[in-house]
């Protein structure tokens, strides 16, 4: 990792598909960065974008030397690019995550730096509104975090809390000591614990080009934190087997007794059939469960790097570099 440019915080941003909002964001964040007034960079993480926002974050590294970007060799998902982004975050004492829609406004990382006292290493953002989204998207990240909430054993993930957040330096150095594939981030920054603090500000909708979220991929989202910070979907099979093993033995029983007492009238196909496809429907089910967490283990075993950088250009200066 190239020395000499040690700035004091460090500002990650994951971007994909962002031309449109990137020059506006990177307006608004060093107004901010320079009211905090210490030496900060900015990681722009470019994962495999489409549209022209790696020129664009190059053409920005040009007239600011505050600016490192590392390019992606492709898409790898929101969570991996910020993951690159802490990696290569430099900053000694804070490092800063926000998305580069602008949804969360540049300017509270101020009211973040202000809540940062001694006593916390984490300050996140809370959301006091979710302005631009529909009641259906409220709704099911409500779900969400209450569903978490009842899953994640230890793990408390704050509710209505995204990635935006104020890191201490050996916060994240614990963060990055986690490798693991399946990464749902808002479960890591909750796993790895330490003293935090919540400011709460409003969620603005998106500035510019449009969320690559879909309600399949927010399934996919709840299903891996779910997944990977409880087995108790697992264990909920073993119960609902085994329930339902003592009623099928407790109804076969039953069935014997009449038939004993009243004789066989012949009339069992129906309730067979019934028992049957319960009983196979739950298996299918379990089954299914139990595929969600081995093809998890298949993919951690296999030990592959989170991501493969394509090129890194690091931030090189304290100050803006006028134009030559
Ligand atoms: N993002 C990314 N890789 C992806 C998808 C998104 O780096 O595959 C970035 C995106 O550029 C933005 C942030 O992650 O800075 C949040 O994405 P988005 O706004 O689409 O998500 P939402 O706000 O709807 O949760
Ligand atoms: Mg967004």
């Amino acid at each position: 990792m190239p020395s000499g440019f040690s700035p004091a915080f460090s500002v990650v941003v994951p971007c994909y598909n962002e031309q449109e909002v990137l020059p506006i964001f990177h307006q608004r964040l060093s107004a901010v960065m320079e009211g905090i007034g210490a030496p900060w960079e900015v990681v722009y993480v470019n994962d495999g974008s489409r549209d022209q926002t790696l020129a664009g974050m190059y053409a920005l590294a040009e007239q600011d030397g505050r600016v490192s970007v590392v390019n992606l060799s492709r898409n790898f998902g929101k969570e991996i690019a910020l993951t690159a982004g802490l990696d290569h975050a430099r900053g000694t004492r804070g490092i800063i995550v926000i998305d580069a829609d602008l949804q969360d406004p540049p300017e509270v990382i101020a009211d973040l730096v202000t809540a940062w006292t001694d006593d916390v290493d984490t300050v996140y953002a809370r959301r006091n509104t979710r302005e631009g989204e529909s009641i259906s998207k409220r709704l099911t990240a409500w779900m969400f975090y209450r569903v978490m909430k009842r899953l994640g054993n230890k793990v408390v993930i704050p509710p209505d809390t995204g990635d935006f957040r104020l890191m201490s330096r050996r916060l994240v150095d614990s963060l990055l000591l986690l490798r693991e594939r399946h990464r749902f981030m808002k479960g890591l920054f909750a796993w790895v614990g330490f003293p935090s603090r919540a400011v709460l500000y409003d969620r603005a909708p998106r500035s510019a080009g449009k969320s690559s979220f879909n309600y399949w991929s927010l399934w996919n989202f709840a299903l891996e934190g779910i997944t990977s910070f409880s087995v108790l979907p697992l264990q909920l099979s073993t119960y609902m087997g085994l329930g339902i093993s003592i009623l099928a033995v407790c109804y076969g029983i039953w069935i014997v007794g009449c038939t004993l007492l009243f004789g066989n009238r012949v009339a069992g196909y129906p309730s067979l059939m019934a028992v049957i496809l319960f009983l196979g429907g739950i298996q299918l089910m379990t089954v299914g469960l139990i595929g969600e967490y081995v093809g998890r283990i298949f993919n951690e075993t296999k030990k592959r790097p989170l991501y493969l950088v394509e090129a890194y250009r690091p931030a090189q200066e304290k100050e803006r570099t006028p134009e030559a």
